[in-house]
């Protein structure tokens, strides 16, 4: 596509958008009625229209059948799971067996971790980005400490070649074959929170499969932002959350896929819970843990319906956008502030990758010189991005509700404040 930086190009390309109408399904921010050019999907998706009701009517069922409400409810919350699995699936690219929506993120990645990181004597390391969200950091030093191992010996961090950011996929590989006889398994971001870089979840899991490791990801900017086939590309496990690019509200609920070859497998370690026990039995309050097959054979605790509800509703509208259309708007998108940005090369570096298939909605900018004070006077321009320490702009348009208007007027108030 050949951009132009101008106005009318900008609302042409909205014009043309068929995905442009969902932007009505969201509460957009405004200050003193003016609009605000939200860039923090990344962070905290905007909130869903439909959501209201959705609470509501669990709220209503609660007021008015208590605890009949989990067979007798409009969404009777003894199976309330089942109704979101099919369409979380598509987002990932799995069979609905092979994902659960449950607890949070974190907790659902130590979940997963308990199964599929069996540490011996010879094959006990786990790798891991330098650097990778902290809580994915605590995560894998506490695993390693709960096997009692020393997680400076346990962990092996990728990092990039000297003078760069991004890691390299041929680096991530020779990595994995370097260690393939003490390699446990390969626990990545799906997009790095940083950087913006998607790594090549295939090759990483056939390298880590073909040396007999395992292969998880962490999804939290990768869901609802990337085409996943986690399925096809045969992962172990990924885990994720719904409040980022899947907008179900501030500390919703997560998702997790399990491989349908590991689901069925009874024998697989895990911690259990009574609503992982099969279905049928449940309520017989029998000793034994029986597991239900596939991913739901993971749950633990009955299901926290008022998140759920949300994410529920918010499902309906990705649904409804479609996934493959939501990565074509956002490609385009995300290439039009890449070009915006190129403007201003002389003042900042974007440092996520230029190639889309290594990319998702996030572009990160280091600006040379103050780039809090860029930050700050963004903020009162009404465009919102968010400011990742010590020095990162993170900018994430998101095709649901960002149009390429906003996009250009980013361009607007950058030229402001660099002329
Ligand atoms: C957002 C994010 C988290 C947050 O974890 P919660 O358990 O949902 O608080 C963890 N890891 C990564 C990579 C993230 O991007």
């Amino acid at each position: 596509m050949l951009y132009k930086n101008t106005l009318t190009f900008a609302q042409q390309l909205d014009k043309e958008d068929i995905l442009s109408k969902f932007q009505n399904h969201f509460h957009l921010l405004k200050k003193d009625d003016k609009h605000i050019v939200y860039l923090c999907g990344n962070s905290l998706g905007l909130q869903p229209k439909n959501v209201k009701a959705a609470i509501d009517q669990e709220l209503k069922d609660w007021a008015e059948l208590g605890v009949e409400g989990h067979f007798e409810g409009k969404n009777p919350w003894m199976y309330y799971h089942h109704f979101l699995t099919e369409k979380a699936a598509k987002i990932v690219g799995a069979n609905e067996s092979e994902v659960i929506i449950m607890n949070n993120l974190t907790a659902n990645l130590h979940l997963m971790m308990v199964s599929f990181y069996r540490p011996t004597k010879i094959r006990y390391k786990i790798m891991m980005e330098a650097s990778a969200f902290p809580s994915d950091q605590y995560a894998m030093e506490t695993q390693a400490r709960f096997h009692g191992l020393n997680p400076d010996d346990a962990i092996i961090e990728l990092k990039p070649r000297d003078g760069e950011y991004l890691l390299r996929t041929e680096d991530i590989l020779a990595k994995i074959y370097e260690h393939k006889d003490d390699l446990a398994i390969v626990m990545l971001g799906g997009v790095n929170y940083y950087t913006g870089q998607a790594f090549d979840m295939q090759a990483i899991t056939k390298a880590a499969h073909e040396i007999g490791a395992t292969a998880g990801f962490d999804l939290a900017h990768a869901a609802g932002n990337l085409q996943l086939q986690l399925h096809d590309w045969d992962v172990d496990f990924a885990v994720w959350c719904t409040y980022k690019y899947l907008n179900s509200g501030p500390g919703g609920t997560s998702g997790v896929f399990v491989n349908e070859c590991h689901g069925n497998n009874p024998d697989l370690v895990r911690f259990a819970g009574w609503w992982g026990h099969d279905e049928k039995e449940r309520f017989k309050m029998k000793k034994g843990f029986i597991p239900m097959q596939g991913a739901a054979g993971w749950q633990l605790s009955n299901a926290q319906i008022i998140p759920m509800a949300i994410h529920k509703a918010s499902l309906e509208i990705i649904d409804e956008a479609g996934i493959e259309n939501l990565r074509k708007k956002s490609i385009l998108l995300t290439g039009y502030l890449e070009f915006i940005l190129n403007d201003f090369s002389q003042h900042l570096t974007i440092i996520t990758p230029k190639n889309k298939d290594e990319r998702g909605c996030q572009l990160s900018i280091i600006v040379k010189k103050d780039g809090k004070k860029l930050f700050d006077y963004l903020q009162t321009k009404n465009i919102m991005p968010d400011w990742r320490e010590p020095d990162v702009i993170r900018m994430s348009p998101v095709p649901l509700y960002n149009s390429f208007e906003d996009v250009y007027r980013v361009g607007e108030a950058m030229k402001e404040y660099f002329n």
